[in-house]
């Protein structure tokens, strides 16, 4: 006989997390099921010896009081995991450069800074901050996107007014296009600043990253937004939903992978495999699901209706990344602007480098942690045969390293620890298709209206994740789960509201 719940969450990363952590709130009986044997996912860590790093997702976002950690945090009545605000948030340095663009926290040391780096673009830069208003304020009423049922949209028009409507007319523009109107068009330095941010947040340079979505994460690492580093690890985030799940009475289910989703009697069963390969059976009257996209059709076999599992063949593929996690002694690093570069690197691609803080637990007394990411095609590194693949797993791996030598100064010799982890790792880890990460990208055509909703065709199935607005990070993945929540309390009967924090538009009306 199959187990039953009121709930089944597939996926025990942040957004999974979220969504169990709030239906237990709720008084609904929830199951989570996690195919690894530990939650976090994208946003987890690993140990190696003395070190613990960070897998993907190493700044967090929406600390901030009105930001969603911080109205999550409030509504379960838990403190918010020990963090610390970065100051700067990111130092990037183009190639060939020996100066670095510091994106500081203080509003006005950036101004400073960006008037000096990109001399004549204060239009551009006026423009996104206006644009970045209105949706801030937009966002922080809880409009839902993109729109699928009547209540939807009345949640959409309640969230409208002048200014959002008047920042609709750019839905369909580039970043790109955004310099072209405030004459920067031809600014070649500010375009590859520009690439090199956005590629970070939306997987899109600047000619295909949509307009809001830009101005919105150009405007991340300033106070009274900003970006945070987790004491502990990352896994802290995980640690604190996990317990939010506990204190709602929730169940977290580790090393169950989920294989197959049937819908049945108005409610789903849900089949897989648990600990030492032993099936299990689990009915719940509502799914919700924050696997990528791609792994539906295999997991509802057939089960998907037609048009809609084409719409969702229709989606180019996400990135794959390649992360390369070092342990060096921390004299060996030079003095830092931060713990968190960007370079401008061609081979394998521009890096994003992370790199630990002294006593922040993730290396011992006098060492560091130094993590490099970088954006791959993921296919490719799937179908090599062993020796072509750990041959360009070592290509990759020496390019990083020159990229870290021309950042850091650091010689092969000096790693304490090394390893690199490719798609086949992320698809490992993570149990994501060919090793996606990243969501479905934030090109105008799948930004906001045009993206993939949370409500879906099929009954009582709800979906949540890096691919469902506003898109990958932290902070955005727990706003999807939150919206495909309010949903599903909707459908019975029974709005769901955040109790205790401040929304941001109070936020920053107080600010
Ligand atoms: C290299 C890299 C760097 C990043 N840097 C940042 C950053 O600095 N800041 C930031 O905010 N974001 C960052 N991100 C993005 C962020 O990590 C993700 O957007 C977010 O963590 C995704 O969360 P999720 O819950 O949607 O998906 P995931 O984290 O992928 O969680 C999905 C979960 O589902 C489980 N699962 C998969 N298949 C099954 C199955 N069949 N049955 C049961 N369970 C299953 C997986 O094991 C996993 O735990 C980064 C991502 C990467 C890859």
């Amino acid at each position: 006989m199959a187990e039953r719940c009121d709930v089944a969450v597939l996926g025990a990363g942040v957004a999974g997390l979220t969504a169990a952590a709030l239906l237990a709130a709720e008084g609904l009986e929830v199951v989570l099921l996690e195919a690894h044997s530990q939650s976090g996912g994208c946003a987890g860590t690993f140990r190696r010896g003395p070190y613990t790093f960070d897998v993907g997702a190493t700044q967090v976002a929406g600390f901030e009081p009105g930001g969603i950690h911080h109205r999550l945090m409030a509504h379960f009545g838990l403190p918010l995991p020990e963090a610390t605000p970065l100051d700067p948030g990111c130092s990037v340095w183009l190639a060939g450069e020996t100066e670095q663009i510091a994106l500081w926290r203080d509003p006005q040391r950036w101004v400073t800074e960006r008037r000096r780096q990109f001399p004549g673009s204060e239009r551009f830069w006026a423009l996104c901050a206006q644009l970045h208003r209105s949706s801030w304020a937009f966002a922080g009423r809880d409009p839902v996107l993109p729109p699928r049922s009547p209540w939807d949209w009345r949640q959409l028009l309640a969230a409208l007014d002048p200014a959002v409507v008047a920042s609709g007319l750019v839905t369909t523009a580039t970043v790109a296009d955004l310099l072209r109107l405030c004459g920067c068009g031809g600014d070649h330095r500010l375009r590859r600043f520009l690439d090199l941010q956005l590629r970070l947040y939306s997987q899109e340079p600047a000619d295909s990253t949509a307009a809001l979505y830009g101005a919105t994460v150009l405007a991340m690492a300033q106070a009274p937004l900003g970006l945070w580093h987790l004491q502990g690890s990352m896994q802290a985030l995980s640690s604190a939903l996990e317990q939010a799940l506990r204190q709602g009475g929730g169940a977290l289910r580790l090393r169950h992978r989920v294989q197959r989703l049937t819908s049945q009697g108005g409610g789903w069963l849900v089949q897989g495999q648990g600990p030492a390969q032993r099936p299990f059976a689990l009915e719940a009257q509502q799914l919700v699901c924050s696997l990528p996209p791609q792994a539906l059709p295999a997991l509802l076999a057939g089960g998907l209706p037609r048009s809609y599992g084409k719409r969702l063949e229709s989606f180019p593929d996400p990135s794959g990344a390649l992360v390369f996690y070092g342990a060096v002694d921390r004299q060996r690093l030079p003095p830092l602007a931060g713990l968190h570069a960007q370079l401008e690197w061609t081979d394998p691609g521009s890096l994003f480098v992370s790199i630990s803080a002294e006593g922040d637990g993730r290396a011992p007394a006098g060492q560091a942690t130094v993590i490099a990411s970088v954006f791959t095609p993921a296919r490719p590194w799937f179908g090599l045969e062993e020796a072509a693949y750990q041959r360009r797993k070592q290509q990759a791996m020496a390019g990083i390293e020159a990229g870290l030598q021309q950042l850091l100064g650091l010689a092969p010799a000096d790693y304490l620890h090394r390893e690199l982890a490719t798609p086949r790792g992320f698809a490992g880890w993570t149990g994501r298709p060919f090793g996606f990460v990243g969501g479905l990208g934030q090109h105008p055509s799948r930004f906001g209206p045009f993206g993939l909703a949370s409500r879906t065709p099929l009954p009582g199935l709800w979906l949540c994740g890096d691919a469902i607005h506003p898109g990958e990070g932290t902070a955005g993945v727990s706003l999807s789960a939150f919206t495909a929540c309010r949903q599903l309390r909707e459908a019975q009967g029974a709005p769901l509201r955040l109790r205790g924090g401040e929304t941001p538009a109070a936020a920053a009306g107080s600010g």
